[in-house]
């Protein structure tokens, strides 16, 4: 198989390929862009600072509403004291991620990431926001996109992250987290942050109720949105954790995960990088660079998916052992920023 395949023939392979030939065509891809046995990785930690949201996505165990008990925000002191944490363990990125808080608005996050940038310089890069977050603060601020991807960037902001994507079909939307956003929005936002000179990244979340459709119309919106605007460093595709959410359901296997990178490494030809994730798949992850992925984060908190039944291991050194074994160099990666950022 040579040069890009269709939606079709990638619903041929996930059908019918044996995981050795998704293996082998997937490292043929991979290599493209990177050496064989070498892989990167960051130390990151995802800080929640609310878990106060109006978004109700039913595979949520994470958020509670407004003047329910048990919602908090947390105070700046709180969030350096975890970046400091970071610092101390050897890691350089945090991630942003709370919910759809009605009592925090654009300029509360602005004044957020502007002090942050502020204390630590480039010591931490930071994902500021998921693209779902941003959608929501900029409507309530009644701005467009743009003026909001700009407000952000004069804040000191670099990224605003894929995060919150899921499946991005109307229809898996409309089942499941119908107050989030809708597709088109998504992109349209995607594409301001892009014009805007931030960077910005895909994600994928697997192991709901969605259909084979509903993922191969992920990818061929990822990949076309790649063609557009060139704008995407990496895809990163993760899976549901069914715990304590209103949805319910199973986790699918490690080898269903496996094999989905490997699909998405074959059909994201205009993608760099693509990552596995060991927030929720744990030590099989690393199985996830024989089927085509190339970088990953070792996370050192996510309340997120830890409620919805993660687990962190924090032994660095044990985790990174086992792509070691598996016969892979790693090597650890600072968070880029932004070409026209760059002195
Ligand atoms: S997934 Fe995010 S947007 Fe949805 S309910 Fe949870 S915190 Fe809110």
């Amino acid at each position: 198989m040579s040069g890009r395949i269709s939606v079709e023939q990638a619903r041929d392979l996930w059908v019918n390929a044996s995981d050795e030939e998704m293996k082998s065509l997937a490292r043929g891809a991979r290599a493209k862009w990177h050496e064989p046995n070498h892989a990167t990785y960051m130390v990151m930690r995802i800080i929640n600072y609310t878990n106060v949201c109006v978004a109700q996505c039913d595979y949520c165990a994470f958020y509670v509403l407004p003047n329910q008990e048990g919602g908090y925000v947390l105070s700046r002191k709180d969030v350096f004291a975890k970046i400091d944490d970071l610092l101390e363990v050897g890691g350089d990125l945090v991630a942003f991620n709370g919910g759809f808080n009605p009592k925090l608005p654009l300029d509360f996050y602005c004044e957020l990431f502007a002090a942050v940038r502020e204390r630590y310089g480039d010591r931490v890069e930071f994902y500021a926001l998921t693209i779902a977050e941003f959608v929501y603060l900029a409507d309530r601020a009644n701005l467009t996109h743009a003026e909001a991807a700009a407000r952000l960037r004069d804040a000191g902001v670099h990224w605003i992250t894929g995060g919150g994507s899921e499946i991005l079909t109307e229809d898996f939307r409309k089942r499941h987290a119908k107050f989030k956003y809708t597709v088109h929005e998504y992109f349209e936002a995607q594409r301001a942050i892009v014009a805007a000179g931030l960077k910005t990244t895909a994600t994928m979340v697997i192991g709901f109720d969605e259909t084979l459709d509903e993922r191969l119309e992920h990818l061929q919106r990822t990949r076309d949105f790649q063609d557009e605007t060139g704008g995407l460093f990496s895809f990163l595709c993760w899976t549901y954790k069914p715990y304590g959410t209103e949805f319910a359901g199973v986790e699918i296997s490690p080898q269903e995960y496996w094999r989905h990178i490997a699909l998405s490494r074959i059909f994201l030809d205009n993608v760099k990088h693509v990552r596995t994730s060991v927030l929720t798949q744990n030590a099989d992850a690393f199985r996830a660079l024989d089927y085509g992925a190339d970088d990953f984060d070792l996370p050192i908190e996510d309340e997120v998916t830890q409620k919805a039944g993660a687990t962190i291991e924090l032994d660095l050194e044990s985790l990174l052992a086992v792509p070691r074994s598996l016969g892979y160099t790693v090597e650890y990666r600072r968070a880029e920023r932004p070409a026209a950022l760059t002195a």
